[in-house]
């Protein structure tokens, strides 16, 4: 591309933060204004015009899938020059620069990197370490440590008032959960930062050589930085004066439960005194109605910096309201919109959304999509990763680069079963604790753990043998996929599910082979990246400056570990064709022609959480709720639909919400309607307990037994002979029912030669 392309489609206020010569640089404007166009742009500008190295800039995005499109963008600008760009997460290249450095900081090079379930595994045996008595759940003490790590605070450094005692225990636990990773050679996704922050704290002579590399770090949605990646920030580029460029929207701060801190935006002129601030005022992505109803929205919060945002764009259609009488015919109607648009309104299925503020909304919008036959992706990056076989996989694959990982050897000692038991488990762990090492060093003489019979000594010992031959083979292995295969054959994950025979045996073990085939496609696109790297080394580099790339010489299985453990919630590529269904949190940054926000009611969109209190309007949560509204309507560039239901069960409870007072801030007539036909709030406000069953890790689960009226809900009623359509089977009329509600039975004599089945109603819908 010619240099003078880059700066053809910009505005002026766009053109002067691309061309902005050095020092800080704060882009801070709403949604849509060009901010992340401006930051690609500007990497481009450094390099073709500037002549900057393209290792000497680093680019922070908030999600690997950012970061994946703004790499192939800045390829199609750069072309080669752009693979020696660091275009990534804050986690992903902390992670690579701790590897680095590990040494330094008690780690070896293979350490692996833990998730929430093994972190949980960790605060529990923590907890044990501590040696007392607990009185607090393993999760809320996570969740703290998570919140200390995010503020960039080791136990010693934790704010506890003598005479607290419970931060007293979580300090005990925190330093012994410390303790235990070390012992892994593991860390947390919080350790990544924290770690490395903590080393250039205390060896300025490793940041500098960092500081020496990257002369241009710049950052987007820099609102949802917390303090611990801020803190990094300054030491790689130090205030006053450093060529840090940020922008953000702290409209759309909406991480602060993740310890994000929406000051770090609004104080930055103060920390980089002399910044240049750029404000950017026009917004390219949103017609006009949608625009005014999210500045209706946003405006009722109190403090924000206030900002004008115009569009020359058409006033465009008007919003549209979607009122159903519970979520499964919210569910429906979502589907029959989506439909019509595509028929009627030319909208590519690709270039629709489904919004909704928690995840246990999506399942009921699955279930209507999918009888609908509308294809779809749900945006949820991790769940290939989540699944228990490919969790076993992966346990597999991080002890053989690190033995020394217990979270992980605990859970695969006994998968496939291999009779070893709880007890025999149980002894190792004691013995290990005993002599302070890990389980796999425990293993190495089983003869010498108490109270172990000679069968389970036998067992422990060819297990052990498994993994050190395991191990030994990835120290040799050239690629990932090599390693995965062996691991593969050696363990028998494979076989031992397609013994089993049943049908969910069968997909548990394609998972594995589609697992193989991740590691392929990973070793695939590693050696065209070398391929490209030894075509275009940097040349011209001073002697004190290393500009090697920060993967370098990471081994392959090693690398592709690394980066499923970083695979985040909003990771997952939307399929070719197929209709985004998301959280709003992992919503941000992106948009579509069409936007559907599901559960506009009090309760659930905002969340119940912010309507506690006193007054909470006026409360901190009720405004985060607020920018996550204005992040939703935002998204969208033509159509804008909001949708909520008079009642709704979810958390297993039924409920009958108030319409969402973000509605009330809209003016009826951008949805075209006069003031009167508002929704009501509901006449009976009831709250029916409904059975509830806990799941640890997902709050509280939904028990379908219980499920919602459906449109087939009036089974009870003489329906013989309605028309009806299921997923699998087409069309049909119904010839009789067994039993009533969602659960009846129903015999519906379909067409196209498929016959009588008897079905259950909730997967029939009229029509
Ligand atoms: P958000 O706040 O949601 O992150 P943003 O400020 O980062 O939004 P972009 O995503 O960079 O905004 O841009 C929004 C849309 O407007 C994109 O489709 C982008 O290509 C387009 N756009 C940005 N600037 C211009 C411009 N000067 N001319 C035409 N289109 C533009
Ligand atoms: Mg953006």
């Amino acid at each position: 591309m010619h240099e003078s392309a880059l700066l053809e489609d910009l505005n002026p206020p766009q053109r002067e933060a691309v061309l902005h010569g050095d020092g800080p640089l704060l882009v801070l404007s709403g949604a849509g204004s060009g901010k992340t166009r401006v930051i690609t742009r500007r990497v481009a500008h450094l390099v073709m015009v500037r002549r900057v190295f393209p290792w000497r800039i680093l680019a922070v995005t908030f999600t690997n899938k950012a970061a994946r499109e703004m790499r192939e963008r800045l390829s199609q600008l750069l072309g080669s020059q752009a693979n020696d760009l660091v275009v990534s997460t804050f986690h992903s290249s902390a992670a690579l620069i701790l590897r680095r450095e590990a040494e330094h900081v008690g780690l070896t090079r293979s350490f692996v990197i833990y998730d929430d379930g093994d972190q949980l595994n960790v605060v529990k045996r923590a907890m044990r370490d501590a040696g007392i008595e607990v009185p607090m759940q393993p999760r809320e003490i996570l969740h703290r440590i998570d919140q200390e790590k995010n503020a960039a605070r080791l136990p010693e450094h934790m704010q506890v008032e003598p005479g607290d005692e419970r931060g007293q225990l979580i300090r005990k636990v925190y330093a012994a959960y410390q303790e235990r990773l070390r012992t892994a050679n593991a860390v947390d996704f919080g350790d990544l930062l924290l770690l490395l922050v903590t080393l250039f704290r205390k060896r300025p002579d490793v940041l500098e050589n960092y500081r020496r590399r990257f002369h241009h770090v710049l950052v987007d949605e820099f609102q949802d930085t917390n303090p611990v990646q801020y803190e990094l920030l300054k030491q790689l580029a130090p205030p006053p004066s450093a060529n840090l460029v940020v922008v953000g929207d702290d409209d759309q701060s909406i991480y602060r439960w993740r310890g994000a801190n929406v000051d770090n935006i609004l104080e930055f002129p103060q920390q980089y005194p002399g910044a240049k601030v750029v404000k950017l005022e026009q917004n390219y992505r949103s017609d006009q109605n949608i625009l005014t109803a999210a500045h209706e929205v946003i405006s009722k919060n109190t403090r924000r910096m206030p900002k004008k945002l115009w569009s020359d764009r058409q006033k465009g259609q008007t919003l549209s309201l979607l009122l159903s009488r519970d979520e499964r015919s919210e569910a429906q109607e979502v589907a029959r919109q989506v439909l019509a648009l595509q028929r009627e309104g030319f909208i590519k299925f690709s270039s629709m959304a489904v919004f909704y503020r928690v995840n246990a909304q999506s399942r009921v919008l699955e279930e209507a999509l999918r009888l609908a036959r509308i294809p779809y992706t749900l945006v949820s990056g991790r769940s290939f990763y989540d699944r228990a076989e490919v969790r076993d996989a992966s346990a597999y694959l991080r002890l053989m680069v690190n033995p020394r990982s217990d979270a992980d050897l605990l859970r695969i000692i006994n998968t496939p079963a291999r009779g070893i038991g709880d007890t025999t488990v149980e002894r190792v762990t004691d013995f290990a604790n005993e002599k302070g090492v890990s389980l796999y060093e425990a293993l190495a003489q089983p003869e010498e753990i108490p109270a172990l019979n000679s069968t389970a000594v036998k067992r422990l010992k060819v297990f052990r043998n498994l993994l050190s031959s395991l191990a030994s083979f990835a120290k040799g292995a050239k690629d990932a996929a090599s390693a995965v295969d062996e691991m593969l054959r050696e363990t028998k994950l494979v076989e031992t599910l397609v013994a089993e025979g049943s049908d969910e045996a069968q997909t548990r073990a394609e998972n594995l082979k589609e697992f193989l085939g991740a590691a392929q496609e990973f070793d695939l696109n590693r050696a065209a990246a070398a391929v490209q790297a030894a075509q275009n080394a940097p040349e011209d580099v001073p002697p004190e400056v290393d500009a090697a790339p920060l993967t370098a010489d990471t081994p392959p299985l090693q690398a592709f570990l690394e980066q499923i453990s970083l695979v985040g919630e909003a990771d997952a590529e939307v399929g070719e064709g197929r209709v985004a269904l998301m959280t709003l949190h992992a919503a941000k940054g992106l948009e579509f022609d069409a936007v559907f926000l599901t559960g506009l009611e009090d309760g659930v969109f905002p969340h119940a959480r912010a309507l506690k209190g006193e007054d909470p309007d006026d409360s901190e949560d009720m405004a985060e709720e607020r920018r996550l509204c204005y992040v939703g309507f935002t998204r969208a560039r033509k159509r804008l639909f909001v949708s909520l239901t008079q009642c709704r069960s979810l958390f297993g409870e039924l409920r009958y919400n108030p319409p969402s007072r973000f509605l009330r801030d809209v003016p009826p007539a951008l949805f075209g309607i006069s003031e009167h036909d508002v929704p009501e709030p509901p006449r009976a406000v009831a709250v029916a307990p409904r059975k509830r069953t806990y799941d640890e890790d997902d709050g509280p689960r939904i028990d379908r037994s219980y499920s919602q009226a459906s449109d087939m809900d009036g089974v009870t009623g003489d329906v013989r002979g309605m028309r009806v359509r299921h997923e699998q089977f087409g069309t049909g009329r119904v010839v009789s029912t067994d039993g009533s509600g969602p659960n009846a039975k129903v015999t519906v004599e379909f067409g196209g030669g498929v016959g009588l089945k008897r079905v259950i109603a909730r997967f029939l819908i009229p029509g």
